[in-house]
């Protein structure tokens, strides 16, 4: 999606600080990171967000947060991390390409606000 922002930095046409990549999704850090970790996990394929996310992404989806245990246990916070999606604006999504959040390093609360 020529306007996409995440598109944008998965093609590497706008810097980021990446910290995973393979075939199927691009980690890079939160530009405004809410922990010590705070990673965006992208799939490389423009997917709107969950909502509009299709039976055949279900793979996807299900990828994305394995990527985000596997980069929880390399940052050794496996005991304090949360991996979120925000679901319309009214829940902060703020970019329209799909992204999984990995949140953590530090105490999390509960209800999140
Ligand atoms: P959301 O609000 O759930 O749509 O998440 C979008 C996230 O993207 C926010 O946490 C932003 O801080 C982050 N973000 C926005 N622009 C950039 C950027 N250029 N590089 C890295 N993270 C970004
Ligand atoms: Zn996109």
């Amino acid at each position: 999606m020529p306007d996409c922002l995440f598109c944008k930095i998965i093609e590497g046409k706008i810097p980021s600080k990446k910290v995973y990549e393979d075939e199927k999704v691009f980690a890079f850090e939160d530009i405004h990171p809410q922990a010590p970790t705070h990673i965006l996990i992208v799939p490389k394929k423009h997917i709107v967000g969950l909502k509009e996310a299709a039976a055949e992404e279900a793979e996807i989806l299900g990828y994305c947060q394995l990527v985000a245990a596997k980069l929880g246990r390399e940052r050794g916070i496996e005991n304090a991390y949360r991996t979120v999606y925000n679901v319309g604006p009214g829940a902060g999504q703020s970019v329209f390409h799909l992204h999984l959040h990995l949140i953590g390093g530090r105490d999390m609360k509960w209800p999140p606000g």
